[in-house]
C-alpha cells in the first residue's frame, strides 16, 4: 500500500533546530469558509541530538490533565534545556479538545479508535494519518496522555503494552517506573489496532499512555503526580537535562496491575441511578456487590444489585449518576505478574 501525502500543512518545520510554536492546518471547507483550516497547535522543541520525543494529550477532548501539563511543557522548555527533540501536540483532536468532548463535534470521530487513518478521509482520520505517518515516523517514543474524561475516573495509572511474549520491554518499564503513577496497567501485544499504541508498535517507537484521573476536571494530586513524573521520564530519558529542583529524582512505587480480561469490567445491567458501594483503590472480592442501581421514579421498586465478576483492585469507576444498561461501572486490575 503506498502512503497518501497528507493533507494536513504544518507551520512547524520538524528538521529545524531550536523552539518553535505553530499550527498544523486541519483542512475544513464549510459554508462560511471554502479553503479554511482549523488551527491545531503544535510545538518543536529540539537541540542536537539525542532521543525524539512525540507527547500528545487531548487525543479526547475531555481528558485535561495532559493538556495542562502538555501546555506547560511548551511554555516552560526552551531548546537549551533538551537534547534531541520533543514534538508536543496538547490538543490532538483539536475539535473535541476545544469542545471539551470526547470525539469531535464535526465527524463524531474518536481519534484512539481512526489509527492508522486516511489522508483523504474525515477530520479525525486525516488527524490519524498525520501523526502516524508523518509523526511518528520521525520520533524513537512517543507517550500519548489520557485520563478518564467525562465519564470515568481512575487510580492515576500508567499503561503499558506487553511484548508479544507477554514480559515488559525493559526500557519502557524503566521508563513507567520513572513515571511512577500509583498504578501501573499492563495489557496484551496488538500491533494491528485502531489505536496510539498499535500505531507506534507499528512504527517500532517505544511507548505508554496514562490514565491520570478525570472526572472531567484536572485533580491537584493527579496533576501533581503527573508533571513530576514527566519531568523524571523525560530526564531518564535522557531528553530533558536537568531535572527541576521540586522534583524528587527516586520515584515512588507503583503497583503492576493486569487489566485485560471481560470479567475485570463491570457494567450497569439496566438503566437507573448508580450508587456506588465500593471506592476506587479498593480490593474486592468476586460477587461482592458493587453498585446499587436505583429507580427514584418507581420510589417503591428495590434497586438492583450489581456484582464484581472477578476479584481485583478498583482502577476507574464511573462518575455520572444516571446511567445505562451498557454504561461501564467500574474496571479492576489482578496482580501482575500472577502468582
Ligand atoms: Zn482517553
Amino acid at each position: 500500500m503506498t502512503t497518501q501525502k497528507s493533507r494536513i500543512e504544518s507551520e512547524v518545520d520538524f528538521s529545524q533546530h531550536g523552539k518553535q510554536v505553530g499550527h498544523l492546518r486541519l483542512p475544513h471547507s464549510v459554508h462560511r469558509s471554502a479553503y479554511g483550516w482549523l488551527p491545531m497547535p503544535i510545538a518543536s522543541i529540539s537541540n542536537g541530538d539525542g532521543p525524539r520525543v512525540l507527547l500528545t494529550s487531548g487525543t479526547h477532548g475531555d481528558e485535561y490533565e495532559g493538556q495542562v501539563m502538555l501546555t506547560k511543557l511548551i511554555r516552560e522548555l526552551g531548546a537549551e534545556d533538551i537534547n534531541g527533540q520533543l514534538i508536543i501536540a496538547p490538543m490532538a483532536n483539536y475539535p473535541a479538545a476545544l469542545a471539551g468532548l470526547r470525539t469531535s463535534p464535526i465527524d463524531e470521530g474518536n481519534l484512539n479508535r481512526e489509527y492508522p487513518g486516511n489522508a483523504n478521509g474525515t477530520m479525525t482520520q486525516m488527524i490519524a494519518h498525520y501523526i502516524e505517518e508523518v509523526l511518528m515516523p520521525r520520533c524513537d517514543c512517543m507517550f500519548d496522555f489520557h485520563s478518564g474524561g467525562s465519564s470515568l475516573l481512575y487510580v492515576p495509572s500508567v499503561q503499558v503494552q506487553l511484548e508479544s511474549d507477554g514480559k515488559l520491554n525493559p526500557k519502557v518499564k524503566t521508563l513507567a517506573e520513572a513515571f511512577a503513577c500509583p498504578v501501573t496497567q499492563v495489557y496484551p501485544f496488538d500491533d494491528q489496532g485502531p489505536m496510539s499504541e498499535s500505531a507506534a508498535r507499528r512504527k517500532g517507537l517505544f511507548y505508554f499512555t496514562t490514565e491520570l484521573a478525570g472526572a472531567g476536571m484536572v485533580s491537584p494530586v493527579a496533576y501533581q503526580t503527573a508533571e513530576h513524573g514527566i519531568f523524571r521520564m523525560l530526564h531518564k530519558l535522557g531528553v530533558l537535562k536537568t531535572l527541576p529542583d521540586n522534583v524528587s529524582p527516586e520515584p515512588p512505587p507503583t503497583q503492576y496491575v493486569n487489566i485485560d480480561g471481560g470479567e475485570l469490567f463491570c457494567y450497569a445491567t439496566e438503566d437507573g441511578l448508580f450508587e456506588p458501594l465500593v471506592e476506587l483503590g479498593d480490593w474486592v472480592q468476586a460477587g461482592q456487590p458493587a453498585a446499587a442501581m436505583h429507580t427514584p421514579e418507581s420510589p417503591l421498586k428495590d434497586p438492583t444489585i450489581i456484582h464484581f465478576d472477578a476479584a481485583g483492585l478498583v482502577v476507574c469507576k464511573r462518575v455520572p449518576g444516571r446511567t445505562l444498561r451498557g454504561d461501564c461501572l467500574y474496571h479492576i486490575g489482578t496482580p501482575w505478574p500472577a502468582n
